[in-house]
């Protein structure tokens, strides 16, 4: 049978490490620390809501932008926590989660040879969402193992065919977060330059240790020049949802809509009523943080009792560790043994750069229930 070829338009890209820790986790029934979900429940008011939304009929196409309460309602909290003034008409677009959001923002800007600057390591799937447009990704390794941007480096980088710098603060994978001064540096940089930013937010709220988000929306002067891409699913704990926004200026947002209106329309509309509904109360994502640090704290101590070293993380649902006193294996040969033999699974930190580079550090997400915690530490003990 003649099966017709085409050209790979990704000819380098494997199957995604989330899925492969994932898979290999469940074949082998170990812990699964590895792909960033969370095992405990969702808010019920929250999924109380969705019910009564599909109930009282909202379950036909809602305007392609999203729906309109929600957009109030994000604009409404983006002025309470960034003292910033959005149009919900003109600034905001719900889409099916953060990643489509950032995938969106790429193509509706990049052109064939643009250079977009990624630090490393970098959530995997910037460099093939960069590459698919026909740009080129300009990776900067982040400085191990406090992963801070080297800016001096960042600027040396910069030339005319420089079109975005993709910024994720809280990070993924290591939990690092920027500072105002990262923000003055990024400000310096871009000003009376063409350099549009991407800011992948989805952790705004799960940031620890009493530390500031420096979102993107609380500096009028980058937002201008900016897509701001956040994620319900991680901000209520309900990743499987898919449903995310972009923010943006009004002119880049024109035109991210006409990428988005063929390619998605409209978002899923009983969960956008509901979330609409659940955003009246302005305290439930005053207390996301705490929640998480609570259980960064948990696993972290008891961590402790095993020979792993901590890198420490101030935000995202993750921490990284060092392997190095344990192991001199590749951290992909080490993450899948730790799976197999131990039943223990994590994301080994070498996936998030193009060139695998290997310091001995592998991911564990600790958005889990203190018993699953528990469960994997006994395990780890063992090593
Ligand atoms: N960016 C980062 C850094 C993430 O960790 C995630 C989590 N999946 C996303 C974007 C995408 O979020 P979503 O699941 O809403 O697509
Ligand atoms: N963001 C999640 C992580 O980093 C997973 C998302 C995915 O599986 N694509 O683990």
């Amino acid at each position: 049978m003649h099966f017709p070829s085409i050209n790979s338009k990704l000819p380098h890209v494997g199957t995604t490490i989330f899925t492969v820790m994932s898979q290999l986790a469940a074949q082998h029934g170990a812990v699964n620390l590895g792909q960033g979900f969370p095992d405990f429940p969702m808010h019920e008011t929250l999924t109380g809501l969705v019910d009564k939304a599909m109930r009282d009929g909202y379950n036909q196409y809602t305007h392609m932008n999203g729906y309109s309460l929600l957009r109030e309602k994000l604009a409404a909290k983006v002025a309470a926590l960034y003292s910033t003034k959005i149009n919900p008409d003109t600034d905001i677009t719900i889409t099916p989660g953060g990643t489509y959001a950032i995938y969106t923002s790429l193509t509706t800007v990049l052109q064939s040879g643009d250079e977009v600057i990624v630090f490393e390591p970098a959530y995997d799937s910037y460099i093939p969402n960069i590459e698919i447009n026909g740009a080129k990704a300009v990776r900067i390794p982040l400085t191990y193992p406090v992963y801070s941007i080297p800016w001096d480096e960042v600027r040396a980088k910069i030339n005319p065919r420089t079109r975005m710098i993709m910024i994720n603060s809280p990070h993924n994978p290591t939990g690092a977060v920027l500072s105002a001064r990262d923000m003055q540096e990024l400000s310096a940089i871009v000003e009376g330059t063409n350099i549009l930013i991407l800011s992948d937010e989805v952790y705004e709220h799960l940031i620890f240790d009493g530390l500031q988000h420096e979102s993107m929306l609380r500096y009028p002067e980058l937002l201008k020049r900016s897509f701001v891409c956040f994620s319900f699913g991680k901000t209520y704990h309900c990743t499987g949802w898919k449903l995310g926004y972009c923010i943006s200026s009004p002119q880049l947002m024109h035109e991210f809509r006409k990428v988005h209106q063929f390619n998605c329309f409209s978002c899923d509309t009983p969960k956008q009523v509901a979330l609409a509904e659940y955003l009246n109360d302005t305290e439930a994502y005053k207390t996301l943080g705490t929640e998480i640090q609570a259980k960064r704290d948990y696993f972290r101590n008891k961590m402790e009792s095993t020979p792993f070293t901590c890198i420490p993380s101030h935000g995202s649902y993750f921490e990284c560790y060092s392997y190095a006193g344990i192991s001199e294996e590749p951290d992909t040969e080490f993450a899948k043994r730790l799976t197999i033999d131990y039943g223990v699974a994590t994301i080994p930190v070498s996936a998030f750069y193009q060139d695998r580079k290997d310091d001995k550090v592998v991911r564990f997400c600790f958005a889990k229930k203190e018993s699953t915690l528990d469960m994997a530490i006994e395990k780890l003990k063992l090593l």
